[in-house]
């Protein structure tokens, strides 16, 4: 699995891109890729970090994207439900792609390391956002280490309809500082060199939301201190 996970989908941890060889590593690579993407789905759905049609995730699969299909369920999720991309969101094969589509290319953009996107709607995150006001560049209280070293800083974006470009130009704008972004009463945005990867970022932002309701926001964070330490043994830095 590579590198370990402190050091690797956090932060600007950057990871060479993935390069075709030959027809059969492209099939084969395809095949993986869209099984992780299912796996995945149906794992948050089971998990209740979504519900009913909501969220949307993707897969970067050498120089195309996978994602879900406009109103795909993603507990439900097949492979005819996933469409194929370019990076300028250009349909190469399949259906109609989510109406978020734009913010998970403003990942990949941004980061070249992303090998994954997850946009869910987890119901703490959600009522933490609207505990807070106006858009922050740390919403979510490190209160844990492992909350810490896999999100890092999550700052929070104020409210955008769904779809709506204002929504994917605000997560473009804060995609190549951070890999995951709190939308104000709307759910998260995570990016991570797998999907694997991604999924944890996600669980352990909505167990520090979690925490910050149950507490009523008044329970003791991470010193300064304690988060600096972690920053400075990932070798990362905020804006
Ligand atoms: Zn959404």
């Amino acid at each position: 699995m590579g590198a370990s996970p402190l050091t690797d989908g956090v932060g600007r941890v950057c990871w060479p891109e993935k390069t075709k060889t030959t027809k059969e590593d492209v099939t084969m690579s395809t095949s993986a890729k869209i099984d992780e993407l299912i796996a995945a789905s149906r794992e948050l759905y089971d998990r209740k970090l979504i519900h009913a049609s909501g969220g949307n995730t993707s897969v970067r699969d050498g120089d195309v994207i996978r994602i879900t299909e406009t109103g795909a369920e993603l507990g439900k999720l097949t492979p005819a439900k996933i469409v194929t991309v370019d990076l300028d969101g250009n349909v190469l094969e399949g259906g109609q792609p989510s109406k978020e589509m734009d913010m998970h290319l403003a990942m990949y953009k941004a980061r070249s390391g992303a090998q994954a996107v997850i946009h869910v709607h987890p119901t703490y995150s959600i009522a933490l956002s609207t505990l807070l006001q106006g858009e922050l560049a740390s919403a979510v209280p490190p209160y844990t280490a492992a909350f810490y070293v896999r999100a890092g800083r999550v700052p929070m974006i104020k409210y955008h309809p769904s779809g709506a470009h204002s929504l994917h130009e605000a997560v473009a704008e804060l995609a190549p500082d951070y890999h995951a972004i709190l939308l104000r009463q709307h759910g998260v945005i995570v990016a991570g060199k797998d999907m694997s990867v991604a999924l944890g970022v996600v669980e352990e932002v909505e167990q520090c939301c979690e925490i910050a309701v149950a507490t009523g926001l008044k329970g003791a964070q991470l010193t300064d201190a304690q988060l600096q330490a972690m920053d400075d043994a990932l070798g990362r830095t905020w804006k």
